[in-house]
């Protein structure tokens, strides 16, 4: 029986190497994956935070990375916010120029309309301050839970959990949950992930999902976190 899957009856020929998987913790699987991509590249999102502590910033950048490669999205928010770096002047620059700002990250036309959109709502609903509320930032057009999370934590500093693909695939696959969705993600580790992790997971996640524990072909051959994967053990059903 495997203690993180209750469910897995663990092969005899894994017995010895699920004696290492049942020692791991969160403790354990977070140093390994900051030691893993430590000196990588900052996220955009992350770096707008860190830099200008500017919560629409944040929300702003969020917007623009949607589907869109982070360097795309460093020198689209860089263009943007030289012509606009507040609700009022975004609305005031309109979508034209908005979209011409964030070209080419993609969907720009969409994208610009909705900035200038959730622009004018912050001014409308919470002159022009963006709310630290999760409800508040969720009523706001294009704003999802994965957005909401971000800015709490890029733009306010404060203990939330942002779940992107790479959050929902990779604890999954390693073993320390059994979710099917990223609300589910969210909820398991608000439960199980201790608060000193909250902020920094998707921080860690993204480039390790990104370089290592890949959507297709994970590099587990060089995977430093391997000797306590079930993926490893396992096979690749999660
Ligand atoms: S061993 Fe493979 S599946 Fe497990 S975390 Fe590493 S890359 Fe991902």
């Amino acid at each position: 029986m495997n203690d993180r899957h209750p469910d897995i009856v663990s092969p005899a020929t894994v017995v010895e190497a699920s004696a290492d998987v049942t020692a791991v913790d969160w403790d354990w699987f977070m140093s390994r994956v900051r030691a893993a991509v430590e000196g990588g590249r900052e996220l955009s999102v992350t770096a707008q935070g860190r830099i200008t502590s500017d919560p629409y910033r944040v929300l702003v950048a969020t917007l623009i990375s949607l589907r869109t490669r982070d360097e795309v999205t460093e020198k689209a928010a860089e263009r943007l916010f030289i012509l606009a770096d507040s609700p009022r002047k975004m609305v005031e620059l309109g979508v034209s120029a908005v979209s011409g700002a964030i070209f080419p990250a993609n969907y720009y036309p969409t994208k610009a309309a909705r900035i200038v959109d959730v622009s004018r709502l912050i001014i409308e609903r919470h002159g022009g301050v963006v709310p630290a509320d999760m409800g508040a930032l969720l009523a706001l057009p294009g704003v999802g839970r994965k957005t909401a999370n971000l800015v709490l934590t890029e733009g306010f500093d404060m203990d939330a959990i942002c779940v992107d693909t790479h959050v929902h695939r990779i604890p999954n696959r390693f073993g320390l949950i059994t979710t099917t969705t990223p609300l589910n993600t969210e909820n398991a580790l608000r439960k199980d992930l201790p608060v000193v992790y909250w902020k920094e997971i998707n921080r860690v996640l993204v480039p390790f999902g990104q370089t290592v524990c890949t959507p297709v072909s994970p590099r587990c051959s060089v995977c430093p976190l391997s000797s306590g994967c079930l993926m490893r053990f396992y096979g690749p059903s999660r």
